[in-house]
């Protein structure tokens, strides 16, 4: 039916973004996607986001062809479409998605903390990782490696470790949480004093916990008996190897794991090509179950590092996010938030690579928590559209979380995607 002006909206599902140079329109149901950068079009999306998607448009604009061209794609993708304002006087209605993923004001007192406020504390937690003591010695890959994912560490003048009754404070604050995984560190785990009963306490929690260790601190195989005894169903110890590795050596771990069935996952630090032909030849040589490579960055290896970690638009797209998804990407990073690590010293961080936001030896927990939550530009709300150059990018709400590599290198855009 031919009239002089139509209703065009977007359907709520849709996601918009508007950029100086260019648009993206994302269907969160089927994650189909258009872009473009024609100045008519671009305006027009900006006078839809600001009225609740649903605009008033005339005859002319169905038959500029580009924007011709826009509406069909619009169509075909479900995304929305136009129809004559006879067919309805007034404007439609259209009611927009809600976004508040985590309320700005956090409503919990602290000064007299009751059962209800712990738990809505505790319901922010997701991850704990506790590095239960630190050792120094010689120099290797993993003095490069802490900082860019979960990886022993070797820091400090002398050995020093995480008091028990601390760690199982931390520990014993977790009952009545949901959080879906506890990370163990070391220097050298088996070296923690309290071992035993830390892994006692660990297996009545009944949360997924990984262990991590240095594949050579697990070669005198009578130091580990302690690990015949976690629990199989939500235990699993991470294996790290670096590359200066001895095969043999990884035979006689893989071996006494197997033996004793415990799971295990051997994580294979990998910083070029070389190191990754090794790991590939080792596992297959051992048979070994359950592995995976993980790309590290070290100075002179970037061209390597680009080829495995950037990522491009067809990997963002890949992604599949939901309207949930993009909301969260909007708010918190997802990597970060609800995570929360200690150190040997009792400090507590958002992020290896941040500074502390309190140490358990003078705060709680939920005090912990709370400092997280009040501190909405930290780690843990450290989002895409918050930091150059990704801010002024269309793909910043559908983009993966800020990762730690990008915090260690100190380059935001780890892609191909041109802005
Ligand atoms: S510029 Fe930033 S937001 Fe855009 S694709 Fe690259 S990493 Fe993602």
């Amino acid at each position: 039916m031919k009239s002089d002006t139509y209703w065009f909206y977007i359907e709520p599902f849709v996601h918009i973004e508007i950029t100086k140079s260019a648009y993206l329109l994302y269907n969160s149901l089927n994650f189909t996607y258009i872009t473009g950068v024609y100045p008519e079009i671009k305006n027009m999306l900006t006078e839809l986001t600001h009225n609740n998607s649903v605009i008033k448009i005339s005859n002319n604009s169905i038959k500029d062809i580009k924007l011709k061209e826009f509406f069909e794609k619009v169509k075909m993708n479900y995304m929305g479409d136009y129809f004559p304002t006879s067919f309805s006087g007034a404007k439609p209605v259209q009611i927009a998605p809600n976004h508040e993923v985590i309320p700005k004001k956090i409503d919990v007192n602290m000064e007299v903390l009751h059962q209800a406020d712990r738990y809505k504390l505790l319901e922010k937690l997701n991850k704990i990782t506790l590095y239960i003591n630190s050792e120094p010695t010689d120099k290797s890959l993993y003095d490069f490696s802490f900082n860019q994912f979960l990886c022993n560490i070797n820091i400090g003048e002398t050995y020093n470790e995480l008091k028990y009754n601390k760690s199982e404070e931390i520990l014993k604050s977790l009952y009545d949480s949901e959080i879906s995984e506890i990370n163990i560190l070391g220097g050298n785990i088996l070296k923690y004093s309290n071992l035993k009963l830390l892994t006692e306490y660990l297996n009545k929690l009944g949360k997924q916990t990984n262990y991590y260790f240095k594949y050579k601190d697990l070669l005198d195989t009578k130091k580990n008996e302690t690990f015949q005894n976690i629990s199989k169903e939500s235990s699993i110890l991470k294996v790290l190897v670096e590359n200066s590795y001895s095969q043999k050596e990884i035979k006689i771990v893989n071996d006494y794991l197997l033996i004793n069935n415990i799971n295990t996952n051997f994580i294979f630090l990998i910083t070029n090509k070389k190191d990754f032909n090794e790991a590939e030849k080792t596992i297959n040589n051992l048979k070994i179950k359950n592995s995976q490579y993980l790309p590290l960055y070290i100075k002179g290896e970037f061209e390597f590092f680009k080829e495995a970690v950037f990522i491009d638009e067809v990997d963002i797209m890949g992604l599949e996010n939901n309207q949930i998804n993009i909301f969260q990407n909007q708010v918190i990073n997802m990597l970060d938030f609800g995570s929360l690590l200690f150190m040997p010293d009792g400090n507590c961080y958002t992020n290896i690579n941040s500074e502390p936001i309190g140490n358990i030896y003078n705060k709680s927990v939920y005090q912990l928590i709370y400092n997280c939550l009040t501190k909405q530009d930290k780690d843990w709300f450290l989002t895409r559209n918050k930091i150059e150059p990704c801010k002024k990018c269309m793909f910043n709400a559908l983009c993966p979380p800020i990762s730690n590599y990008e915090r260690v290198i100190k380059q935001y855009n780890l892609c191909s995607v041109k802005i």
